[in-house]
């Protein structure tokens, strides 16, 4: 369950954040993971709120969304994004080229935001 480390990181990254500007007590955090970066949002909220529990960034609010996976297109250029069902082959709406796509976002993870006081 990779989701336990990555939100060890997170924690990390908010305490120093944290910190850095004075903040005490931790409201919310925002974190944004690409369709194929194969974290389950559920998953990580959870390990959050787990590994929070006992130290003073216990409470917060913990919100993951998930941004569909983009490609450009390897015949024609075209940016699009596959849906679910199509995550094998991906058929390109301009050209119908199926396979060998770049990937262009999808895999990324990071914090948007977070409130505290
Ligand atoms: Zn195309």
């Amino acid at each position: 369950m990779h989701e336990l480390s990555i939100a060890e990181s997170l924690i990390t990254i908010i305490g120093e954040e944290m910190t850095r500007h004075g903040l005490k007590k931790l409201l919310l955090v925002k974190v944004v993971t690409g369709q194929i970066s194969a974290i389950v949002p559920e998953a990580l909220e959870t390990a959050f709120e787990v590994l929070t529990l006992d130290t003073h960034l216990a409470g917060a609010k913990i919100e993951v969304e998930v941004k569909p996976m983009k490609v450009r297109c390897r015949q024609c250029g075209h940016e699009f994004s596959p849906s679910h069902e199509e995550r094998i082959l991906m058929p390109c709406p301009e050209c119908s080229t199926e396979l060998g796509h770049a990937i262009i976002s999808g895999r990324e993870l990071y914090i948007e935001h977070i409130e505290a006081e």
